[in-house]
């Protein structure tokens, strides 16, 4: 699909018109259906969708490359939703089967290029769509419920999982968004016509002044597109190919919190997106141990009261509200325990819960998932740490832990 695109030029300046056209054309984009990449603006409102009506169906399918051939991945879409229909009220049998119908056709026309396998949140009487592409591989699951299940999606949702890269030239400009490796292209820019502009009347002694000032203008307006589309999609970084004084005066239009985070990658400005994925991946993965050994740092050395180093007291903290960052060790895996009265989760099974004093709880098979989820409902950061020793060093205390807000 192609990507959006605009001039920018002498002309066509970057005005407030021409930047709320851009966040809403980016934002109009990710609501066209084939295999988006979901902004985390999205998933917040997937999140937070009234319970009233009809259920929401959500499937989880991995798409191996054996599973790509042909259709194969048919039968186990079949084996997922042959479990759904027998327990189940007619009305609701029929709002579900409608949807599943919906998801096979999606998946018939289309199966994504990139990612690892595909996410489907659909109820049609509600007018619930959404179809992305999983950058990581998650276990086949359907899940029929008043809201759409997210929480196997959280464990691809860390900060540090999507940057922006940004491929300029004075031909044309692009922006890319990286998401764990599954890259999509966003906003394509084409660059002005320089030869046009410096026509005969322009003396010759002052074109090389004049089209220098010409790309410092486009390079203003580049970098100001840029930190549009990482707000939209909060990227943790922006990683940069572009000739050098293009580079230059990019840089020096980026603000100083931008500039911090800020990576460098050589790519063709034609190449296809999966090809500058590939470009970026070393960059992108020293940047992302990076800052996993600084967040390890900071819980290591922050005063006691600003950080939570246990397991279950970082789940205290969750249930009050308390976590501004959830920082988790990728692989931890461990069953809990849930209060249905007051969403309270636990590490070990109390007899009553001690914040609300009832005696109603629930297991949960993956407490991680539980606790990313609560982490989304009170817009807590999410950072996973993956790097092998940055890992054993969280895990030396636990391998969940949080920053405070309070
Ligand atoms: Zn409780």
């Amino acid at each position: 699909m192609k990507a959006l695109s605009l001039a920018i030029d002498a002309y066509h300046a970057l005005t407030p018109e021409v930047r709320e056209r851009i966040v809403q054309t980016v934002r109009t984009r990710l609501q066209e259906p084939p295999y988006r990449l979901l902004s985390p603006e999205h998933l917040r409102t997937l999140a937070t969708l009234e319970t009233a009506g009809p259920p929401v169906v959500s499937l989880y399918l991995q798409l191996t490359p054996e599973r790509r051939v042909g259709r194969a991945w048919q039968s186990a879409f079949s084996a997922l939703t042959h479990r759904v229909s027998q327990a189940m009220d007619e009305a609701a049998r029929t709002s579900i089967n409608a949807d599943l119908q919906d998801v096979q056709r999606a998946l018939e026309r289309q199966l994504p290029e990139l990612g690892r396998g595909a996410a489907f949140y659909a109820c049609r009487e509600r007018g619930i769509w959404r179809q992305i592409a999983l950058p990581i591989p998650l276990p086949d699951r359907i899940q029929i419920g008043s809201r759409p299940y997210l929480r196997p999606l959280l464990r691809s949702w860390g900060r540090s999982d999507r940057m922006l890269l940004a491929v300029l030239s004075r031909e044309q400009s692009r922006f890319l968004v990286s998401h764990l490796g599954a890259v999509e292209e966003i906003y394509r820019v084409k660059g002005q016509r320089i030869r046009g502009l410096l026509t005969d009347r322009v003396p010759r002694d002052r074109r090389s002044a004049l089209a220098n000032q010409l790309m410092r203008d486009e390079a203003k307006a580049l970098a100001s597109m840029a930190e549009i589309i990482g707000r939209e999609f909060e990227t943790s970084h922006i990683l940069l190919c572009a000739p050098p004084d293009m580079s230059a005066a990019f840089r020096d239009h980026l603000s100083k919190n931008v500039q911090s985070r800020l990576g460098m990658f050589e790519a063709s400005v034609h190449a296809s997106p999966a090809e500058i994925g590939a470009a970026v991946a070393t960059v992108q993965e020293q940047l992302k141990a990076r800052e996993e050994r600084q967040l390890v740092d900071r819980l290591r050395e922050a005063s006691p009261v600003a950080v939570s180093t246990g397991v279950q007291e970082t789940l205290d903290c969750l249930s009050e509200g308390r976590v501004l960052t959830l920082v988790a060790d990728d692989t931890y895996a461990a069953r809990g325990w849930h209060c249905r009265q007051c969403g309270s989760l636990f590490e070990v099974t109390p007899s009553k819960c001690p914040v609300c004093r009832e005696a109603d709880l629930e297991p949960v098979d993956d407490l991680l998932e539980a606790a990313l989820q609560q982490a989304l409902e009170c817009r807590a950061q999410i950072a996973f740490v993956r790097d092998p020793a940055c890992r054993s060093a969280l895990t030396q205390k636990a391998p969940l832990q949080a920053l405070l807000r309070y």
